[in-house]
């Protein structure tokens, strides 16, 4: 599961982290270009408001000299204004405006002198002495500012909005616009598409010129995210990432590796109760095969002392031949028991099928005869199976036994084993008329420690498909009337 999620699952951990990651940078960087956003923006708010000042003294000092000279043109007025417009080029005109509002006489001073503006602009309405009037021009970039020197007498100094905020005050990315009031005197546009924008906005003091900056920086995306801090930063973690990796499967690799021990150990556990718990079960199978191995060699033995009596060495060789067969057999079936018993390593031998069946059978057959279950054998084809012979007995005996005790009670009791092979695989089905395995038992019979029965141990079917899992092959329970056990395993066809 590791070797094949592993992988993925560092993958969608890199991207998770880059995406945090990255949104921490395109945070930090985005505060940082706000921080610089307010500075400039305070920057540009202190230089306006000294500029706006210097217009309130301009006219200031014009009032005073206009107030000494007041016809036009005045040399003395003339003089100021040709210095004020030379020093300040946005200061564009500066204008005297004398009579009342509906014939007023103007007079242009400065570097141009001559008339200002247009006379039908509306005048402002102004009643005390040094008091102030702004108008905008609709055409944006100017506005005026109007003082009122003496009655019916009035300055106009016209200024040019562009030469209010210099053109190094912002660095690219920048954009701004300055109102007036309500109008809109200048908007200088950011220069490139943005992905967000931070404003700030403030009004300058100034009571003449009641004006109000408005800054805006725009991020683009490799702003936000600079590639000399995202690259190393995803370069990091995904040199993180793999170590995590490497470290994540070392411990679970030994994980596993501590598992699977445990669960060696459990299954020799396992396996040796469940030959001990079988011992039990098996023993009427082994005294009956026993028993015939042991009457033959009685038969065998007296016929043999008839022989000597009425000298007949041929009938004596004949019985003492068929005697140590016999008492082969017996041994052989004691050394398997014992090797079951003790637990030593399963020997694969290929065994045919028929046979390996019908030995197994042999172990029950008493038990179930006297359990009056009938019992049915039909073996389709001619193979050998790769088994070990003890184990085999012991998975057979114990499906067989299990049978019977469903069959406790059931009339017509039957057990019928069928077998069938090709050259690579045998299907050995065990199935009873009992009642069948019920629904929420079936998923559990290969529980270790599930049982149904009262005296039960539940080993009997997890070590049965243990066993058969050790000659490559496999154990399943179903149902089909009664309950069917398919064994299947590997085989080669006989020659
Ligand atoms: P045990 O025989 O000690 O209960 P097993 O592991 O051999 O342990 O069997 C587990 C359970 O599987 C049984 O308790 C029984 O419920 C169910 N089972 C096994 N064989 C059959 C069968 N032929 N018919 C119905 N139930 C069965």
């Amino acid at each position: 599961m590791t070797r094949t999620y592993g992988p993925v699952l560092a993958g969608g951990f890199w991207l998770t982290a880059a995406l945090v990651a990255a949104a921490l940078v395109a945070t930090v960087e985005y505060r940082r270009g706000s921080t610089e956003l307010t500075r400039l923006e305070s920057q540009a708010e202190t230089r306006l408001a000294e500029k706006l000042a210097q217009h309130d003294a301009h006219l200031t000092a014009l009032a005073a000299v206009v107030r000494m000279e007041p016809a036009d043109p005045s040399e003395s007025v003339q003089g100021l204004a040709t210095a004020v417009t030379a020093f300040y080029p946005r200061i564009i005109g500066i204008t005297t405006i004398r009579g009342d509002g509906k014939q007023p006489v103007t007079y242009q001073y400065g570097q141009t002198p001559g008339p200002a503006f247009d006379p039908s602009d509306e005048l402002p309405v102004l009643e005390t002495p040094g008091s102030t009037a702004f108008r905008s021009d609709p055409a944006g970039a100017r506005y005026a500012i109007y003082k009122l020197v003496a009655p019916g007498v009035m300055i106009r100094m016209d200024i040019d909005a562009d030469g209010l905020v210099a053109d190094d005050t912002f660095p690219t990315g920048y954009s701004y616009r300055l109102w007036l009031a309500d109008a809109l005197l200048i908007e200088q546009p950011a220069n490139g598409p943005a992905l967000v924008t931070a404003t700030r906005s403030t009004a300058v003091t100034s009571p003449s010129q009641p004006m109000r900056i408005e800054v805006a920086r725009g991020f683009s995306v490799a702003e936000l995210l600079p590639a000399r801090v995202i690259l190393p930063v995803l370069l990091l973690l995904g040199i993180a990432t793999w170590l995590g990796l490497v470290f994540v499967r070392s411990v679970q690799a030994r994980r596993r590796e501590e598992l699977r021990a445990t669960l060696f150990e459990q299954e020799a556990r396992l396996a040796h109760a469940g030959r001990v718990n079988a011992l039990g079960e098996m023993a009427s199978g082994i005294a009956h095969e026993l028993a015939q191995p042991v009457a033959a060699l009685l038969t065998q033995s007296q016929a043999a002392r008839r022989a000597l009596t009425i000298k007949r060495p041929d009938i004596l060789e004949r019985a003492l031949d068929a005697n140590v067969r016999e008492a082969r057999r017996a041994g052989d079936i004691l050394d398997r028991m014992r090797a079951y018993i003790a637990g030593e390593t399963p020997r694969l031998e290929p065994v045919p099928l028929d046979r390996a069946l019908s030995d197994a059978l042999r172990l029950a057959e008493a038990d179930l005869a006297r359990r009056g279950i009938e019992v049915s054998e039909d073996i389709a084809g001619e193979c050998a199976v790769r088994i070990d012979v003890i184990a085999f007995q012991q998975v057979i005996h114990n499906i067989l036994l299990n049978a019977a005790d469903a069959l406790t009670g059931r009339s017509s009791p039957r057990i019928s084993i069928r077998a069938i092979c090709d050259d690579h695989r045998a299907i050995i089905t065990v199935a009873d008329n009992g009642p069948g395995i019920s629904s929420d038992v079936l998923p559990r019979v290969f529980e270790p420690f599930f049982t149904t029965k009262r005296n039960g141990m539940g080993l009997g079917l997890p070590l049965c498909a243990r066993l058969i899992e050790k000659m490559d092959g496999s154990l399943e329970a179903g149902n089909a009337g009664g309950a069917v056990f398919t064994i299947r395993l590997p085989c080669e066809g006989l020659r």
